[in-house]
């Protein structure tokens, strides 16, 4: 015996377990051992706790066994006398599985291993007691065939290859001239584990254990190996499950849903998985062992009438023959439903959540084999948790704290309807960028997309990569195609803004300007030719594919309430355009939190006028082509002030490099030429002279401001005379300046300088004044740490955790594509930090420059612009520092708004 409590015994109506103890038992074990002490029926047993796994990691097999053989010897037989059988009798023979269940559910993952206890001996006995010769030797087939696998590793040796199993029975089924597995007889069966066992030797040199004791401590061993497969470990990276968990092990006396046919074996959820309606629903198998039903070998049936005759009606199977072929278990076995439906309500109001259950009924018996919450669609997620609150299941805080908020955004965007999707055809996958689903016609350049959308086409920009001269093309298309490029490039960050679909980098897709074809798997797309893109999973599908709108009343909008409710932080939005800024107004947001000038200069005749600013001699020149942008600049914020009636809008002033808005195609330097009735060499040249090494550390921001102050001065009075303008019409307006980029406090200092100098210029010409503010993005990493000096002006701040990233790892955020991924795999880092905001590192700064800043000006009103701003762990994180507010992208605000009740509820 050993002094840690290794093994927990459950089967009597007082197992030693309850769900609390899920760290310890599994989440599997832990909800045997509730159910069991709530008296619903579970096959006796008992659970190896994760911390045997982890000292089996630690220690080896020898050493475990030694601390474990006593408690599992005394567990054993907790199960034999409970059962009335004997583990390895050749009379009523015990037999039992061994499962995996680790903390966190992984469903199919690990490795279970059912019917164990078989042997030539033992069988005779399970003959005798069963009277079913075809049984007793279908169960030892499954078992020798389970075994093989998992515990003695004879598994296909490539990949292509078939399982091993699968071929030797599938020869015998073509000898015999039979096609399915329920036509073999129990000889045929008895010849399967003859050959199974002779399989296993050629190819594996070991025996097959007869022993059953040596067969279960060869699968519980096997069973902890299994959380370290290759499966386990994929899925515990993408869920984020620590390595170090371990599994444990549940060994259970078998019940057997293959008895015949009044057994039968399925699986049930307590509400609908994928839409949250309030019903009972699932699937069985009759005569069956569980895994035939997960495994898809047989059409499962549905287990209520209603679920059946919803089933048959999209088949488009008449009412007689569904009865007839295709009964549900309600009608099957009418009393056996009863039981399982009170017991499913139990369950469920017991965990206070949508339960995913599974079940073995021998001979009429009902068993429950497991419970646990059930996963859902964000569409279940939000209708349950509404659901529970006005049943009285559960409060608000804790339908709040039960969103994961990245699934709000199924609810945002049209969706594929699942029938077309059943029927697409992948062409490409790429990263799913921009969630949503599009489907469009081909073309290659922006002014195409354009073009055709005009003539009232549905169109798909499919670009190597994009440039922000394709703008005004995304913004018309249905969705957006790159071969290049990540997740935070420039295609994906601006789809996003827009609530567009994107997928970027698909890097099978050659893409042929030339000739405007595509091609991708070895067959050429042309221009005109349907596709369609899933922006939630990247991939790229052939033809159309119908969508459905969402919706995003009731549950949602009550959802949101609550969120108002609850939260300390607002959001607001990243926003450019009045619509931009009315969908994000829809959402709920409070405020735009970063309006970026810059993307209003590059459409139309903009950027032209642009053009002709950055490539003038001297400060003249500039001023003339200033003197253009200035009515439209000005239209652009009345609008955007107009759309934000009343809320605070932050307007950021130029922050990209220069030449960024040049043209770098000789035809268009040409019509630039011509435009300006310079010559073509005098266009190249500047281009050339504004050329960077490193433009994203260049000339940019408040540089650019500080050298040409003309340009601050003009979008200033941009923004002040649109502010009196929209102030004279009724409508309040609370503009918000940003300096962008200042790493000195004299850098802001000679912006401010400049902008209150412009605005009182222009309240005494107009004899009208409106209030405003100064303030300044922190995202130089030296701004943070003078935070309490630029605070002595700047009136707000807000984080560019873009750029911070950027500057702070010292990695290029258009370039990290090739060395990320890498990173990501060799767990060098756990996360893309420009997703996920870098808590450690970059959040150090964020909650320095807080903190400094406050200091000088205890009222700063503090937020965050970057696209962190939209992810609920960052989200959380801006909770935790204090600040007032966080902006996202439009789409992302609801998510946001979730996100940030859940930190005010959890603090
Ligand atoms: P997973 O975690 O992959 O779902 P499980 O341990 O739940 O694996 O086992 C898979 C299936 O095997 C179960 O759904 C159940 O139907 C069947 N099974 C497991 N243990 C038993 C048992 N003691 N008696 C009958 N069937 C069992
Ligand atoms: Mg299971
Ligand atoms: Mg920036």
């Amino acid at each position: 015996m050993s002094a840690t409590k290794y093994v927990y015994l459950f089967g009597n109506g007082k197992a030693e377990g309850n769900a609390e103890m899920k760290d310890l038992l599994g989440g599997k074990g832990a909800n045997l051992a509730e159910m069991d002490l709530i008296g619903i029926p579970v096959p006796p047993g008992f659970t190896i706790t994760t911390e045997a796994c982890i000292a089996y990691t630690k220690y080896g097999t020898a050493k475990i066994k030694e601390l474990l053989e006593d408690d599992v010897k005394a567990a054993m037989k907790h199960i034999e006398d409970i059962m009335q059988m004997q583990f390895g009798s050749n009379e009523n023979p015990l037999l039992v599985s061994v499962r995996s269940g680790a903390r966190a559910s992984m469903p199919g993952m690990m490795d279970t291993i059912l019917n164990l206890g078989l042997n030539d001996n033992s069988v005779q006995g399970l003959i005798k007691k069963t009277q079913n010769e075809r049984f007793a030797w279908d169960s030892y087939r499954r078992f020798v065939q389970m075994y093989g696998d998992v515990v003695m590793g004879l598994k296909p040796e490539n990949k292509e290859d078939l399982d091993p199993f699968e071929v030797i029975m599938d020869s015998l089924k073509k000898e015999r001239g039979i096609t399915s597995d329920l036509e073999l007889t129990a000889s045929d069966l008895k010849e399967l584990v003859y050959l199974f066992k002779r399989a296993i030797k050629e190819r594996t040199g070991k025996d097959f254990p007869d022993d059953p004791w040596e067969q279960l401590w060869g699968a519980i061993f096997a069973v902890f190996d299994s959380w370290n497969n290759p499966r386990a470990i994929f899925y515990r990276k993408l869920h984020n499950i620590p390595d170090d968990w371990g599994t444990a092990v549940n060994v259970q006396a078998m019940v057997f849903g293959n008895m015949g046919n009044n057994s039968a074996t399925g699986v049930a959820f307590t509400r609908d998985a994928a839409t949250g309606e309030h019903l009972f629903n699932g699937e069985y198998l009759i005569n069956a062992q569980g895994e035939d039903v997960v495994a898809g070998i047989r059409t499962p049936l549905q287990i209520t009438k209603i679920g059946s005759q919803r089933w048959a009606a999209l088949a488009g199977i008449s009412e007689e023959e569904r009865v007839a072929k295709y009964p549900s278990l309600e009608e099957a076995m009418p009393e056996v439903y009863k039981q399982l439906f009170e017991i499913q309500k139990k369950l469920e109001e017991h965990a206070k959540d949508m339960q995913d259950l599974e079940f073995t009924i021998q001979e009429g018996r009902l068993w429950l084999l497991q419970t646990r919450t059930g996963k859902r669609t964000g569409f279940a997620m939000v209708k349950i948790a509404m659901d529970m609150v006005r049943e009285g299941l559960i409060d608000e805080k804790t339908a709040l704290l039960r969103m994961e908020p990245n699934k709000l955004d199924e609810l945002l965007h049209p969706v594929f309807s699942q029938e077309g999707l059943a029927k697409a055809k992948e062409i490409a996958k790429g990263l799913p960028a921009s969630p949503g689903a599009a489907t469009g016609q081909i073309v290659f350049f922006a002014e195409d997309a354009e073009a055709w959308a005009a003539q009232g086409k549905k169109v798909i920009l499919c670009r190597l990569e994009t440039s922000p001269e394709d703008l005004r093309g995304m913004a018309v298309a249905q969705g957006i195609l790159t071969a290049r490029g990540g997740m935070t490039s420039h295609a994906a960050v601006v789809a996003r803004g827009m609530g567009k679909c994107c997928v970027t980098g698909a890097g099978s897709i050659v893409i042929d300007y030339k000739n405007r074809t595509m091609t991708t798997r070895g067959k050429t797309y042309h221009e005109g030719d349907w596709i369609s893109l899933n922006g939630s999973t990247g991939q790229v599908f052939e033809g159309k594919i119908e969508t459905v709108a969402p919706e995003l009343s009731g549950d949602f909008a009550e959802l949101m309430q609550l969120a108002d409710k609850y939260t300390r932080m607002y959001v607001r939005t990243n926003a450019d355009t009045p619509q931009d800024a009315t969908v994000a107004r829809k959402f709920g947001a409070r405020g735009i939190g970063l309006c970026r000038t810059e993307h209003m200069f590059f459409t139309g005749v903009r950027i032209n006028a642009m053009r002709e600013m950055i490539l003038a001699d001297n400060e003249e020149g500039r001023r003339k082509a200033l003197d253009k942008l200035l009515p439209m600049q000005r239209s652009d914020f009345e609008g955007i002030f107009t759309a934000m009636d009343g809320f605070p809008v932050t307007i950021r002033l130029l922050d990209p490099p220069l030449h960024e808005f040049l043209p770098q195609e000789e035809n268009q330097q040409k019509e630039i030429a011509n435009a300006l009735g310079i010559t073509l060499e005098k266009v190249k040249e500047r281009v050339n002279a504004l050329h960077e090494l490193n433009p994203m550390l260049g000339h940019r921001g408040c540089r650019v401001g500080n050298t040409y102050p003309e340009i601050t001065e003009m979008q200033t009075r941009a923004i002040i005379e649109a502010a009196l303008n929209v102030k004279a019409k009724g409508i309040k307006v609370i503009p918000e300046i940003m300096v962008p980029l200042v790493g000195i406090e004299t850098e802001f200092k000679m912006q401010e300088d400049i902008i209150r100098n412009t605005a009182e210029k222009i309240f005494e010409e107009k004899g009208d004044r409106v209030e405003f503010l100064v303030g300044t993005m922190i995202e130089v990493p030296r701004a943070t740490l003078v935070a309490d000096k630029i605070a002595e002006r700047a009136e707000f701040f807000s984080f560019g955790t873009n750029d911070l990233t950027q500057m702070t790892f010292g990695y290029s955020r258009d370039d990290v594509g090739v060395f990320l991924p890498i990173y990501l795999e060799k767990n060098i880092l756990k996360n893309d930090p420009f997703q996920i905001l870098d808590q450690e590192g970059v959040g150090q700064l964020v909650q320095i420059g807080t903190e400094r800043g406050r200091k000088t000006r205890p009222n700063l009103k503090v937020g965050i612009c970057g696209e962190h701003g939209g992810e609920p762990s960052s989200v959380e994180f801006c909770h935790r520092v204090g600040m007032d507010y966080v902006s996202c992208s439009p789409y992302r605000v609801p998510i946001a708004r979730v996100a940030a009740a859940m930190a005010a509820i959890r603090k």
